[in-house]
């Protein structure tokens, strides 16, 4: 059980609101009161490019330096990237974010769920079915018993390893409630349909409101994986107007210093993401790059993971359907390649609420990690057996993307990249400054591909179908074939594994 007793703690919501800010906790991150996001320099570095062609020497250069390096770019460097709208010049960026991509990360995708535990919210955020005062919303928060049903089909029927957990934030999704749920999700093991041994999720990230330090210290010691925090928009202004100032969100120096404290609390695997569609894409992106330097500034740490979530239509609110700044998809596959290019040792997550369609085009565009058989209504998975079912009152926007997870492992096995359940890094160590390096050197994607075979292993032989196994044998053979090429002394001991695991031995990792 995790220890609570240094956490403040609050049972209204109208107190919570008023006294759940630390300033002491943001300024000691903004010395002498700037900011890191320097929004003058944003302003300044987009109309000094706007609809300037770029100069493909330059473009060609930082493509050279980002690859070689993999040290996150300038912000100036960034700006050069946009102004790319020659389509072979931008292929040349496209197949360097893969080739970046597949050295760091070898051809793998990481998969996880979604699971959403609470739609409570003090918060007013416009564009968010989840906000206070929506009364077409219904809302509830999983009681522990309800989140063991979700994880019987998450762990047990669908044969996931690795979560997003989801909170609003209100009161009653406290600190301790977050820690709890963490903790239920690691210990409820479930029987695998196909071979009847027990599965269990190995790492739960989590994607909640911004913590004091006290409290990520809490869900540290339970053992959290990445926390993600997304900024939403770095334009303080439409920051402003999108958040109200009586909620706790309304505060955007709260919010962008978030990671530093998770940092210093020692979470230090950290998701960063923005709304895109509630701002200029531009501003987002250069304002994303200063950040991820700041972080590494600091503790020398950067992003885990990059997020790149689109606005979706919600349930009472028009913002998503009138937002003036709505990407299209080519937009949405720049804006990956570019971030790709600019941190490139990052993790990179593309949700199901971008369609099927999308999702496949932008699969060599660097992204790392997909979500499948997701539903993000709250008791979703349980209800509704994990159908396709969606339903705008009981979740916070709509998907786009309904693929199975043994659809998606197929599809990916289609295109020659395996699919990886592995959460062997951070189990064993390798995260924040110690997996930054291994990132940049290419290191951590050899650990990477062995842990992949040998998860991917584990879940043909207890979740898949027979279509699925079949197509996933043949990657196998492949995959172990390209290890023993390339690992030739060390082949034996991971066959080794790779023959414990086939005989029903699991969660065995490098
Ligand atoms: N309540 C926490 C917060 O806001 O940080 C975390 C959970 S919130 C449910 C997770 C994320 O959902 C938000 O950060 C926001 O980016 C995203 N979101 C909200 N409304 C959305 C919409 N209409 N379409 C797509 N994403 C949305
Ligand atoms: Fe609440 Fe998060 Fe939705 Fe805002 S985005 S209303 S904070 S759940």
């Amino acid at each position: 059980m995790a220890d609570c007793s240094k956490i403040r703690k609050f049972k209204d919501p109208a107190d919570y609101v008023k006294r759940f800010v630390i300033r002491e906790e943001i300024d000691k991150y903004l010395p002498g009161g700037r900011h890191f996001i320097d929004e003058g320099k944003i302003a300044r570095l987009i109309s000094e490019t706007d609809g300037k062609p770029a100069d493909p020497v330059k473009v060609r250069e930082i493509i050279a330096k980002s690859e070689s390096t993999c040290e996150t770019l300038t912000p100036e460097e960034t700006a050069v990237l946009m102004q790319v709208t020659d389509p072979a010049l931008f292929e040349e960026m496209r197949a360097a974010a893969d080739r970046i991509k597949k050295k760091v990360y070898d051809n793998r995708i990481v998969v996880f769920a979604p699971l959403y535990m609470s739609n409570l919210c003090v918060n007013g955020c416009r564009y968010c079915g989840f906000r206070e005062g929506n009364a077409a919303q219904k809302r509830r928060v999983l009681t522990m018993d309800e989140l063991g049903e979700e994880l019987d089909v998450l762990a047990g029927r669908i044969g996931h390893k690795r979560l997003i957990a989801v909170y609003g934030e209100h009161p009653s999704t406290s600190t301790e409630y977050i820690a709890e749920t963490i903790e239920k999700c690691y210990s409820h093991a479930v029987p695998a349909p196909r071979s009847g041994r027990k599965n269990a999720i190995r790492r739960v990230n989590v994607n909640a409101a911004p913590l004091p330090v006290e409290d990520l210290r809490v869900l540290r010691s339970v053992g959290i994986g990445t926390f993600q925090v997304f900024q939403e928009t770095y334009n303080r202004k439409l920051y402003e107007q999108m958040h109200p100032s009586w909620s706790v969100k309304g505060d955007y120096d709260w919010r962008t210093t978030c990671f530093h404290r998770c940092l210093e609390a020692g979470v230090d695997d950290v998701g960063l993401g923005v709304l895109y569609g509630l701002c200029d894409w531009r501003f987002e992106l250069l304002a994303t790059v200063m950040h991820a330097r700041d972080l590494e500034r600091w503790f020398n740490i950067g992003p885990h993971t990059l997020s790149f979530p689109r606005l979706e239509p919600a349930s009472g609110t028009k913002v998503p359907e009138e937002s003036p700044w709505l990407i299209d998809d080519a937009t949405f596959a720049r804006i990956l390649v570019i971030a790709r290019l600019s941190v490139p040792y990052t993790g990179m997550i593309v949700t199901a609420r971008e369609s099927a369609a999308s999702r496949n085009h932008v699969l060599d565009h660097g992204m790392t990690q997909l979500d499948c058989s997701s539903n993000i209504a709250i008791k979703g998975y349980s209800d509704f057996a994990n159908e396709a079912h969606q339903e705008k009152e009981r979740q916070q926007f709509m998907l786009g993307d309904n693929r199975s997870l043994d659809e998606m492992v197929r599809y990916l096995a289609s295109r020659d990249t395996i699919t990886s359940f592995c959460t062997a890094g951070y189990r064993c160590g390798r995260t924040g400054g110690c997996i930054m390096d291994a990132l940049k050197t290419g290191r951590e994607g050899k650990f990477c591909k062995i842990n992949a075979v040998l998860t991917f292993r584990e879940w043909l032989d207890d979740f898949a179908s027979d279509e699925t196994r079949k197509i996933g044998d043949v990657l196998i053979e492949k995959e172990l074939a390209g290890i023993k090429e390339w690992l030739p002394k060390f082949y034996p001991t991971v066959m080794k594994q790779y023959e414990a695991t086939c005989r029903g031995e699991r969660d065995l990792f490098f």
